[in-house]
């Protein structure tokens, strides 16, 4: 195995532009995402599902733009989760009777270590619910590709700050971690179908005010390269 290859299989070697960018070229329009979250809250406890609202960002120089190159664009990303999606999945939860958390913040950490003592508490101090290390770029890039997004986040254990943490091995977390996959397998199959067809939300035209580039002013190149994103409004 390469180097650059094993640095691939961290969450900050992750492509997550191709991946996002991959699913919008197929025509995808909503994306859910399971993961696995480490718990800062005790009423937060494995097993249980978070469907954050917010995401703090602890992350460290990794790629979370499609823009640069001669286009500049901000997206307002105040409220990074499409309530619409996150709303049919605490459905999907009741339905199926798993215990869920409505709301919450994810902090998305470096990694590929843990978090120490200190840093874990000081993120409770901070009032953040879970902690992963993959969704806020996600979030991010999947708002400029204009796809309505949110994060099913599964407790898998709680974080080093708590008193059980040493306690637990590997086979519990392996089990938790079972469990969890087919918790969200059910969650999805309940949600896609009730999923709305009609968007009502704002994910579709995040970018209708979000390019500041002089239009005049954007090189052909970049043109190019984004027009899967950008094509609409360029017209
Ligand atoms: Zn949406």
């Amino acid at each position: 195995m390469s180097p650059s290859w094993r640095a691939r299989l961290m969450p900050s070697g992750i492509n997550y532009r191709a991946n996002i960018y991959g699913l919008k070229k197929l025509g995808v329009t909503h994306v859910i995402s399971v993961s696995a979250v480490g718990s800062l809250r005790e009423d937060m406890r494995p097993l249980d599902v978070v469907l954050p609202s917010q995401f703090f960002d602890r992350t460290d120089g990794r790629r979370s733009t499609f823009f640069g190159g001669g286009i500049a664009a901000h997206i307002s990303f105040a409220d990074p989760v499409c309530a619409t999606v996150s709303e049919v999945l605490a459905k999907a939860c009741e339905a199926v009777q798993v215990n869920c958390h409505r709301g919450g913040i994810y902090v998305c950490m470096e990694g590929p270590a843990f978090s120490t003592k200190a840093e874990s508490n000081t993120y409770r101090a901070w009032g953040m619910d879970v902690i992963g290390m993959t969704n806020l770029q996600e979030a991010k890039l999947a708002r400029e590709a204009e796809i309505c997004y949110a994060t099913m986040a599964m407790v898998t254990d709680y974080d080093c700050w708590h008193p059980d943490h040493d306690a637990v091995t590997v086979n519990q977390i392996i089990d938790y971690l079972n469990r969890n996959a087919e918790n969200a397998q059910k969650i999805i199959r309940w949600a896609v179908r009730r999923m709305p067809k009609e968007r009502t939300c704002k994910c579709g035209s995040a970018l209708e005010h979000a390019i500041i580039t002089d239009r005049k002013k954007i090189p052909p190149r970049a043109k190019k390269k984004l027009w899967l994103l950008v094509g609409k409004y360029l017209k």
